[in-house]
């Protein structure tokens, strides 16, 4: 993936966050407060807690300016779940090693300024990997090197099944063998 900025000339994208400056809860509260947000984000913490964040890279620019790096990153919407999960990007400037957020843009439509929940939860993240103090930012998990996510309720995408597949039938008496009739189907 390459692309070019204004600021940065060409751009590599990796997965390291070497080059990515310190991010603490000092960032996330200071662009909270900067959003005119008086919490801790909680949707935002959610969105990193439950996984709706993934594809994230790290883009190093080619030239040496103040942009120390750019995140990208996408985030499964929480309604409307088949279409297409929301992009991130936020532009990073170092500030004696700690990270400086100057630019942040989300595709949602509260995104604008960046100061949405889906930036929050990247935000999350990154601090996330610096306080356990990861250098490469972990694959995508796949659901089965997870913990079982039962009590998780989000779904990738939300599958239509036919009508006729629908079954009808009371839960309690299926539950004891109580059911007298068959249940009722199309
Ligand atoms: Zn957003």
């Amino acid at each position: 993936m390459a692309s070019t900025s204004d600021n940065g000339g060409n751009i590599l994208w990796t997965k390291t966050l070497v080059s990515v400056p310190r991010f603490s809860y000092v960032q996330i509260n200071q662009h909270l407060k900067d959003g005119g947000r008086k919490e801790i984000g909680q949707k935002g913490y959610k969105f990193f807690v439950e996984n709706y964040i993934h594809d994230v890279y790290v883009g190093k620019p080619s030239r040496h300016g103040d942009l120390a790096c750019i995140v990208q990153a996408r985030c499964h919407r929480s309604q409307r779940k088949n279409e297409d999960p929301h992009s991130l990007e936020i532009e990073v400037v170092n500030s004696n090693g700690d990270a400086n957020i100057s630019k942040a843009k989300c595709s949602c439509k509260a995104g604008e300024g960046g100061h949405c929940n889906h930036i929050t939860g990247l935000l999350y993240t990154l601090n996330h990997c610096f306080l356990l103090g990861i250098t490469e930012i972990p694959a995508d998990k796949t659901c089965t090197s997870l913990p079982q996510m039962w009590h998780q309720p989000r779904g990738g995408r939300i599958v239509a099944e036919p009508i006729m597949n629908c079954v009808f039938a009371n839960s309690s008496t299926d539950r004891a063998g109580t059911r007298k009739r068959l249940p009722v189907t199309c």
